[in-house]
């Protein structure tokens, strides 16, 4: 850690205790000369955990939980610190990557580990009581976890510089004219050990782990890539609106400030129309944060990139609450569009979902058509698009600019028809 200008030092004298077993705190010290005896006390004895020298940290926990401490700390002669407050901690902490964040928990899982298996020797050998045990399982569990989410993080950092993330684009296709307007982006990971991973594998571990908002950024930046492609190589008739495509963002993204200042200054930088990016986030994400989530959409909004609700229908939000959300497209769960023509409930609440969306002004595209039944039905009910094995497979790139070049991919018309 670098010295910098707000920081504090003080000396303690041979023999200070810096800080007491029990008592609360939110500091921690870092030893710039001197030495500290860290120790706690157990069946009236004191045991003596380490002896600290120059450059080393003590009273760490403090600045990410409210425990109380967990052993004494004396100046064994007289020691210079650096006192690092815990609001310090977390101001930088905010700023920082995540790296730096994992590796503070990683040290953290680590002394807790230790703490746990001093807490059994302590106990003069007898069995640990139960007590014990499970903050030992949970000293070392954190630990491990810990673990886990660097070395994931690495696999992650890894996929995106060796190219072993690719996206798919699946066709987004309107019922009123049988145009392609638009694709959606899914990822895909091809390991180099485990294979093809499906998202549903890695994205919600990912989010688990915080760590989802590099697999967002990366998606972003290659659809950002592929739109000003289209954009140069696709021009549509005047007063035809662009192809877009719509990326995932997870709410961790959306709450991730970077993520979003990058979405504006990649459209910026390459000159892309901002209506060719759209932004799906699921009622989940907006639900949990929706303040954060409101302003991030009026951000975006304002310079004029669309979002829609994903997965509606699976989650609690009522359309009533979307009515405050820059929301202009919703998007009808799979589930609802595959249970539609056997259930009466289905098909009823797609129908309502349709109705109030378009007395909303939301556009609706339905995800999972698999039958050309399931597309006669959302016709019928004005449904403006959709998204499904029927018309399409997710497409590797190259195949969807094709798609995107050639023309409608449905004839309209009284009896609508799968080019495909
Ligand atoms: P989603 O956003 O609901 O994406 C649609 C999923 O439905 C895709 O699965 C797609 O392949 C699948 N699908 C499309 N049409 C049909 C159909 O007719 N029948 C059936 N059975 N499935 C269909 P996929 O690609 O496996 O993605 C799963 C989920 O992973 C996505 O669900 C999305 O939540 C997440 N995901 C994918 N890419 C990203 C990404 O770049 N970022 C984030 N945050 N999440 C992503
Ligand atoms: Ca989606
Ligand atoms: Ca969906």
């Amino acid at each position: 850690m670098s010295a910098s200008e707000h920081e504090i030092r003080t000396v303690f004298p041979a023999g200070h205790r810096i800080f007491i077993e029990g008592e609360k705190g939110d500091v921690a010290f870092i030893i710039e000369r001197g030495r500290v005896e860290i120790a706690f006390e157990r069946n009236g004895r004191s045991v003596r955990v380490a002896i600290l020298g120059q450059g080393e940290i003590f009273g760490e926990m403090a600045l990410i939980d409210d425990r109380p401490r967990s052993a004494t700390a004396t100046a064994l002669v007289p020691t210079e610190v650096v006192i690092v407050r815990r609001e310090q901690i977390r101001s930088s902490l905010k700023h920082s990557d995540s790296t730096v964040r994992l590796l503070l928990e990683v040290l953290l899982g680590r002394f807790r580990a230790m703490q746990g298996r001093l807490d059994w020797m302590a106990t003069d050998g007898e069995a640990p009581g139960a007590a014990t045990r499970d903050l030992r399982d949970k000293a070392t569990e954190s630990h491990t976890e810990a673990i886990d989410r660097l070395k994931f993080q690495r696999e992650i950092e890894h996929a995106i510089e060796t190219g072993a993330f690719r996206l798919q684009l699946q066709p987004i296709v309107s019922l009123k004219d049988g145009n392609v307007e638009g694709f959606e982006a899914l990822v895909r990971w091809d390991h180099a050990e485990r294979g093809a991973i499906p998202p549903s594998q890695f994205i919600q571990l990912a989010e688990t782990a915080d760590l989802v908002q590099g697999i967002d950024r990366w998606v972003v930046g290659r659809v950002i890539d592929i739109l000003a492609r289209l954009q140069r190589e696709h021009r549509r008739p005047a007063g035809e609106k662009p192809t877009y495509i719509a990326v995932n963002l997870s709410g961790h993204s959306i709450a991730d400030d970077r993520v979003i200042a990058e979405i504006k200054h990649g459209l910026r930088e390459v000159g892309v129309d901002p209506k060719r990016l759209r932004l799906e986030i699921t009622e989940g994400a907006l639900i949990d944060n929706p303040k954060k989530v409101s302003e991030v959409l009026d951000d975006l909004s304002s310079v004029g990139v669309r979002a829609g609700i994903d997965d509606f229908g699976t989650g609690y939000s009522s359309l009533a609450y979307l009515v405050g959300f820059a929301i202009r497209t919703l998007k009808i769960d799979r589930a609802f569009v595959q249970s539609m023509l056997s259930n009466d409930n289905s098909q009823e609440i797609v129908r309502a979902i349709i109705g109030m969306a378009h007395a909303l002004g939301i556009e609706v595209v339905a995800e999972g058509v698999e039958s050309l039944e399931q597309l006669h039905a959302l016709w019928r009910m004005e449904c403006e698009c959709i998204q499904g094995f029927l018309l399409s497979r997710p497409l590797e790139v190259e195949t969807a600019v094709t798609v995107a070049r050639s023309g409608p991919m449905l004839s309209t018309g009284p009896v609508l028809l799968g080019r495909y």
